[in-house]
């Protein structure tokens, strides 16, 4: 995707964004059923970007029913693959022509470096889409050798009515990645997303229905997910729950469902990551992608890399480069086109962000770069890229997921202590290792209980490659790829006795 960044086009593209704010359900904009919005905030500077229909349990219900309807008579559900395939092609198109826009949404509503939005999330959103659309068509059912007077056929077929709850921090890609699949599997969509960012899902939704995608078919339901989250996740209606966000409420949906109808759960969950680097790492290859890492979109990133595991022979000439290379990101506003580092998502955040910072101080962590609030004059909730040195893995910045912008440096003196304490979390997401041995790498990369290991450098995978967690981090969740298609079919075995 080739976008051009430049300051004067933004404003433009800017000035002509018209907010989707309604529900949009079974093809249609709509209110709530209560009338009630509630004032989305632009985190960079405090202010109500625009209103947004606050949805309740009733919405949920009538979503959850047409899209009910919609996958019982087959409009979509039963369309061949090909079928399938053509509309999602249309939709990416679609998409690819109107990225400039949903890249602003999210920048807006969520303080992400437009930077990020136009040459990350939003390449790599229609990407997935695509990438899902091609697979549909390439899939082979099973027969299986049961004898010559049997065909024992098995089939995958859509699950049904699946629901979606969204986290703030990837808008647009972390709907992409379950969407993607979900839809060409043929299923049914009621999607809630994050309070803060809902604009750049139902403008998603209103691009696909121009696809051709059938009524009924992908309904987002914006709202508290307090209220709403509840109500979809305990409907006796709703096949499936697919959920990005914090581990406590995965720990509630699994609730909800073993109350209702033990709907599938799926839970993408948060991380405590590790980046382990061994004494013999290249701290020049190590240095960018450690603060790439531990800094990209904030730190506001499941996979963040928190945790920089380090051989204390080379731990103080490491953290001097990545000091350096940390000061030259530059903290501002997220539609400058040169900003690297952008608001957190609301003061609430802030203040739990800053609490962890106050708590590394008391715990004895060394702060050796940032640490405070900056730019209050601008009214948005700006923190500066902060680095611990000489955390222990028992301090409170080293364990718990703190979803901002502090990395926490453990040094480390064997290659033993350093699998150990990656280990050492209740979290499992995703891990980085460093060292030029390739028998060391191979060892390490199977010794490290995470979903995603790179080597070498810091990476999520791409659209073949599953990502999701271990341990908290996940439940039988795996986005991207083919695993994730699956996840969104249900397995059935069709035998037929021959006379
Ligand atoms: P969150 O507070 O768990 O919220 C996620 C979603 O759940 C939001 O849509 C929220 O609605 C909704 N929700 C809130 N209470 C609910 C309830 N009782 N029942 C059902 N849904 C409810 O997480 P977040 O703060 O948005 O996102 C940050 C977290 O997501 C971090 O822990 C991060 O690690 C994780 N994450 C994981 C991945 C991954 O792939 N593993 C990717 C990205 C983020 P409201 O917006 O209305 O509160
Ligand atoms: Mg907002």
């Amino acid at each position: 995707m080739n976008f051009t960044l430049k300051p004067k086009g933004i404003q433009a593209a800017l000035a002509k964004i018209q907010f989707r704010t309604q529900a949009f359900i079974d093809g249609k904009f709509c209110p709530s059923a209560s009338g009630k919005t509630y004032a989305s905030i632009n985190p960079a500077n405090g202010k109500p970007i625009t209103t947004i229909a606050a949805c309740d349990a009733s919405d949920i219900n009538r979503a959850v029913a047409v899209a009910r309807k919609a996958f019982a008579d087959g409009r979509w559900s039963r369309q061949s693959a090909a079928e399938r395939k053509a509309v999602l092609l249309k939709f990416v198109g679609l998409l690819e022509a109107n990225a400039m826009e949903i890249a602003l949404l999210d920048s807006l509503d969520a303080g992400k470096p437009i930077y990020d939005c136009v040459n990350i999330d939003i390449p790599d959103s229609i990407q997935c889409i695509h990438w899902h659309a091609e697979l549909v068509d390439k899939l082979h059912e099973r027969v299986s050798p049961s004898g010559p007077d049997i065909v024992s056929m098995i089939v995958r077929e859509p699950i049904g009515v699946v629901g979606m709850i969204l986290p703030w921090n990837f808008p647009a890609q972390m709907l992409a990645w379950k969407i993607g699949p979900a839809l060409a599997a043929g299923n049914s969509l009621v999607i809630k997303p994050a309070k803060q960012t809902s604009l750049s899902a139902l403008r998603i939704a209103e691009l696909a229905s121009a696809a051709g995608l059938p009524d009924g078919v992908l309904n987002v339901v914006p709202g508290a997910g307090s209220v709403l989250g509840p109500a979809l996740s305990r409907h006796m209606d709703v096949d499936m729950v697919a959920f990005t966000g914090s581990t406590s409420v995965g720990r509630d949906l699994l609730r909800y469902s073993s109350e209702s109808n033990l709907k599938r759960i799926i839970l993408e969950l948060g991380g405590k990551n590790p980046q382990v680097v061994l004494a013999d790492a290249d701290i020049d290859l190590v240095a960018p992608h450690a603060v790439n890492s531990a800094f990209w979109n904030m730190g506001e990133n499941c996979s963040s890399g928190s945790r920089l595991i380090v051989h204390r022979s080379i731990k103080d000439a490491l953290v001097a480069k990545i000091i350096e290379q940390t000061k030259a990101w530059p903290i501002g506003d997220p539609l400058d086109p040169n900003t690297r580092v952008g608001p957190l998502i609301e003061p609430s955040h802030m203040k739990t962000v800053l609490n962890y910072i106050k708590i590394a101080q008391a715990e004895g962590g060394q702060l050796v770069l940032g640490g405070k609030q900056v730019l209050k004059k601008t009214g948005g909730n700006f923190v500066e890229l902060t680095i611990f040195d000489e955390v222990t893995n028992a301090m409170t910045i080293a364990k718990e997921e703190i979803f901002g912008p502090v990395l926490a440096v453990i040094p480390v003196d064997s290659d033993e202590e350093a699998i150990a304490v990656a280990n050492d979390t209740n979290y499992g997401l995703a891990a980085s290792l460093y060292t030029s041995d390739l028998t060391k790498a191979h060892r390490f990369a199977r010794a490290i209980r995470a979903g995603v290991v790179s080597v070498n450098t810091f990476s999520e995978g791409d659209h073949t490659t599953p990502f999701g967690g271990f341990k908290e981090s996940g439940f039988f969740g795996r986005d991207k790829s083919s695993y994730a298609h699956e996840q969104y079919t249900e397995l059935k075995t069709v035998w037929m006795q021959l006379g």
